[in-house]
């Protein structure tokens, strides 16, 4: 098991966000997490990158528990976060910011080789290195930090909402990038409120409520849930998948 998750608790003070979470991740799998707006779901992920301390449960990776580490201290083991909101530092160029992934590598021959790699497959990027991070466009720079991320080699990338606030052409090239980053064997535990995203971008899924998982299994079999789909997923699934009857149009 790559990243397990058992019995965790999260607080703010005195606001318990995260009240009962378990949850793992396989070698080279994709995994989400799905729910309404204050679930947990971020700070699930904020969790596991070290960023705060859980008050219970437990966080292993590979078998070590990692849940007392400080964030940097995660991030070198292969764990990397890809916030919401992005944290671009939009006064330095494109070039900058990604590289700031590489920060603290000492193979700086083979960081050229994968960032030209990377470049290769985004031409995007490619084409406004020189550019401010400021003044890219929000799927621009939702490519731009997942390339960051990339480029200190994890394991494990954690998404949160990289869907959020992008045009539907964005939302496609970024999820393309995503399901490339897959392909490779970097596993995913992906955070989106657009759950039929996240289920058609994923092997298994959680569903979490109220900072519990309520419900979990294939992505595929949670695509199908007509439960799910009247809480989650909207008429437009349902819609597609030509069984409007399964739907509450109220
Ligand atoms: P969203 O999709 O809206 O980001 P989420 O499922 O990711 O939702 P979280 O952001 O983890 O949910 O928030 C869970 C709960 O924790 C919410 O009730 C939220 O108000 C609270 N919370 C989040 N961040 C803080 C904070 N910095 N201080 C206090 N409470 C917070």
């Amino acid at each position: 098991m790559l990243l397990s998750i058992e019995a965790l608790q999260v607080c703010y003070g005195h606001v318990q966000a995260v009240r009962h979470v378990s949850l793992s991740v396989t070698e080279g799998e994709a995994v989400a997490l799905i729910g309404a707006n204050g679930a947990g779901k971020s700070t699930t992920l904020r969790t596991v990158a070290g960023l705060m301390v859980p008050k219970a449960g437990q966080i292993r990776w590979r078998g070590q528990p990692i849940h007392a580490m400080e964030a940097h201290r995660v991030h070198r083991l292969g764990i990397s976060l890809v916030p919401e909101g992005r944290g671009i530092f939009p006064q330095m160029t494109v070039l900058e910011n990604v590289l700031m992934g590489a920060y603290g590598r000492k193979d700086k021959v083979r960081v050229r080789s994968e960032l030209h790699e990377l470049l290769g497959v985004l031409p995007r990027l490619q084409d406004r290195l020189e550019q401010k991070a400021g003044t890219l466009s929000g799927g621009e720079q939702q490519m731009m930090v997942i390339a960051r991320a990339l480029m200190g080699q994890p394991r494990l990338l954690l998404l949160d909402e990289p869907s959020m606030g992008l045009a539907p052409v964005m939302v496609q090239e970024v999820f393309a990038l995503i399901e490339r980053v897959r392909v490779r064997g970097v596993s995913l535990l992906l955070v989106e409120q657009n759950a039929r995203l996240a289920l058609r971008h994923s092997q298994r899924a959680y569903v979490m409520e109220h900072g519990v998982i309520r419900q979990e299994g294939r992505s595929s079999d949670l695509a199908a849930d007509p439960l799910l789909q009247e809480a989650y997923l909207g008429t437009s699934l349902a819609e597609t998948a030509g069984c409007e009857s399964l739907v509450s149009k109220t």
